[in-house]
């Protein structure tokens, strides 16, 4: 395969449901390649280092940095989280797709520095059912809450620098329209490998 894969930056606020919506397109996706993120936040239960995240210190995190080993990095609700940059170059390389779930100052300088990536912003249907969310999960302080909700806030507003938004009211159609976005850029003429004879 001669082709390289698209990068999709998948972002939106903590709580609008970027994880399940892409737990339902990688179902059904083949040729995508999740980018595991570094963090320093601790581990949630369930949640498997090398999987979910690699969980590693704040020092580590920051020998990443010094190192240019991260496509990008932002610190959130007091806790660095940023993009392995190797993995990311050779799934696209090899023709995969990419697909990076990261938090909205992330995703800016993902496009700074990749213009030809595709950012997709998941919105939640309203600030109430994203509070509810993030009350549903059990797993936050109240004071993290109240800061994750804060920030959601700043980030909804920056919405409009985004090419395209899914608004994830229902998962199913919520996973159906990035699922066509990743469709729709796998059909141009540029990423096609075939000639007619
Ligand atoms: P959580 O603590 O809920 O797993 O993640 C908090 C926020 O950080 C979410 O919006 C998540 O998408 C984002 N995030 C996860 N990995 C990365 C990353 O590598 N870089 C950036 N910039 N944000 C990330």
């Amino acid at each position: 395969m001669s082709r390289k894969g698209t990068l999709f930056v998948v972002t939106g606020p903590s709580g609008a449901g970027k994880g399940t919506v892409l737990g339902k397109v990688f179902e059904s996706t083949d040729h995508l390649y999740f980018s595991v993120s570094a963090t320093t936040r601790a581990p949630r239960e369930g949640e498997v280092d090398g999987v979910h995240y690699h969980f590693i210190t704040r020092e580590q995190f920051e020998s990443l940095i010094e190192n240019d080993r991260l496509l990008e990095y932002a610190e959130y609700v007091n806790n660095y989280y940023g993009t392995p940059l190797a993995p990311v170059e050779e799934h696209l390389a090899q023709g995969d797709d990419v697909v990076l779930e990261i938090e909205i100052q992330g995703a800016r300088k993902v496009k700074a520095r990749r213009p030809d990536a595709a950012l997709v912003f998941i919105a939640p249907p309203s600030f109430e059912e994203l509070e509810n969310r993030l009350r549903g999960r059990g797993t936050e302080s109240e004071e993290t809450i109240l800061r994750r909700m804060e920030t959601a806030r700043r980030e909804c507003a920056g919405m409009e620098d985004f090419e395209y938004i899914v608004l994830n009211d229902r998962v199913e159609d919520a996973a159906c329209e990035l699922k066509s976005i990743i469709t729709a850029y796998r059909c141009r003429r540029e990423n096609r490998d075939f000639s007619l004879n």
